[in-house]
């Protein structure tokens, strides 16, 4: 918190508008359109919601094909089980750990072939760092398939100067308690059609007709965001920069303090400006994560894995996909040998030296007599 969320939340009960109606969501959505550059923001209970509004919109329904990133939280591909239809997943690449241009172009070729075209493509923006959207996007229009952007993690972080979110035909974010900026839960849709806002909107509301009584003609959904958590992530908003500065330097230190030990850490490519959300590194071969992580956890750290493949989830079995090489997924690489580590802003310098230490010591290090481990 950033000590303003209170001002906006007494603001919303002086003036009674504790709803899903109210000032401060039209404040916070053009305050996120202004930051985002965008033609405008629908503010929503979830980026799931977000996800799942967009995938309706874009009339997505029983037995289509969606192509989604493989390496992400679940959140990214259970709006397409909403809609009854089909994910393939595509592979990340090693250059910005985010969906494979080369993968995604060997889905379409074959998606071509069986006559099957995706009806949207979901391009996740990991941990805070954009895919490779010149690339992708080429791809995607040259079949005109439109793409949704996942930018719950990467709020703050751009491409070549353009906001992560903003560069497909929809982009969607996260204020859920452990995102960039919270507002405890919620979620944010952008567009670039103003009628898809509209729509969206629309949906949010359970669909109701424009008709003196409740009429409605299409299923709808109740998915705003209340006006409370909207004055708190207008608070918010306001120390979005700062935290994305914060988040880069702890990226920084655990950089300069660990790169030595054949650690290697997340690339920030050409064009890329990554929010650092985690600070994420794939630990030098003969570790294994669990080990470090459960070592970590011995001394009160707590780390995590990198996301299980969604292609490897019990829930998404007998599912396509695309592995950036054929044979040689670079998404499965980095689940077997990344951790994220503590990335809290509220992580003091202190803290933070000590983590490095412990994480230093949990490294198996290759010596003349074999691998030991040493210790703290
Ligand atoms: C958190 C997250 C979501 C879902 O956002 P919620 O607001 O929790 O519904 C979607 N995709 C990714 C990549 C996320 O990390």
């Amino acid at each position: 918190m950033t000590g303003k969320e209170e001002q906006f939340i007494s603001e919303a009960f002086d003036t009674n508008w504790i709803a899903p109606v109210g000032p401060h969501i039209e404040g916070f959505e053009k305050e996120m359109a202004l930051y985002l550059k965008a033609p405008g923001t629908v503010a929503l209970s979830s980026g799931t919601a977000a996800i799942h509004l967009a995938l309706d919109i874009l009339g997505v329904t029983k037995g289509d094909v969606v192509f989604c990133s493989t390496l992400t939280f679940v959140a990214s591909a259970n709006p397409i089980l909403y809609q009854e239809a089909e994910p393939v997943f595509i592979d990340s690449d090693p250059i910005s750990w985010n969906m494979s241009p080369q993968a995604l172009k060997r889905a379409f070729v074959q998606a071509e072939k069986d006559k099957k075209l995706p009806k949207a493509v979901i391009i996740v923006h990991l941990y805070g760092q954009s895919a490779r959207m010149e690339e992708l996007m080429e791809i995607c229009k040259s079949y005109q398939v439109p793409v949704i952007e996942d930018a719950a993690e990467s709020l703050g972080a751009g491409y070549k100067g353009i906001p992560t979110g903003t560069i497909g035909d929809f982009g969607i974010y996260s204020f859920n308690g452990n995102k960039m900026i919270t507002t405890a839960g919620g979620g944010m849709l952008t567009a670039k059609k103003k009628s898809h806002l509209e729509k969206a909107k629309f949906l949010a509301q359970q669909a109701k007709d424009q008709a003196d009584y409740y009429q409605h003609s299409v299923k709808g959904y109740n998915y705003r965001m209340s006006n409370i958590l909207a004055g708190i992530g207008r608070a918010q908003l306001l120390a979005l920069d700062e935290r994305v500065e914060q988040k880069r330097f702890i990226y920084k230190r655990y950089e300069e303090a660990l790169s030595t030990k054949g650690i290697e850490f997340m690339p920030e490519y050409e064009g890329s400006y990554s929010c650092r959300w985690l600070t994420v590194c794939t630990l030098p071969m003969d570790n294994n994560p669990q080990d470090v992580i459960n070592n970590l956890q011995s001394h009160n750290i707590e780390a995590r894995r990198v996301w299980k493949p969604l292609h490897l989830q019990p829930l998404f079995q007998n599912h396509n996909f695309y592995a950036h090489i054929p044979g040689n997924s670079t998404a499965e690489m980095l689940f077997d040998r990344g951790i994220c580590l503590p990335s809290g802003t509220s992580l003091s310098g202190e803290e933070h030296r000590f983590v490095i230490e412990t994480v230093k010591a949990s490294l198996y290090e290759k010596s003349a007599q074999g691998a030991i481990l040493s210790n703290l």
